[in-house]
């Protein structure tokens, strides 16, 4: 019923879009993919749940409390 031996030995697709990983942007398939996976990296290691970030979005909008 398993057939995970049966698995080719090709390149595991690109953790970001799914398409064939290229060597030279292991384990991505683009420079593009890997930056977009540095990026998700670094935002989750400068955002530190539970403290507030001020400087972190410039130019987006401030959310407001609901004074409702
Ligand atoms: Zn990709």
């Amino acid at each position: 019923m398993t057939d995970t031996d049966n698995a080719p030995p090709a390149a595991k697709p690109c953790p970001i879009c799914g398409k064939p990983a290229v060597a030279r942007f292991k384990p991505f398939c683009s420079a593009r993919c890997a930056d977009i996976d540095l990026g998700r990296w670094l935002k989750g290691s400068y955002v530190i749940p539970g403290e507030p970030v001020d400087e972190a979005e410039e130019g987006a909008p401030q959310q407001r409390e609901r004074e409702d």
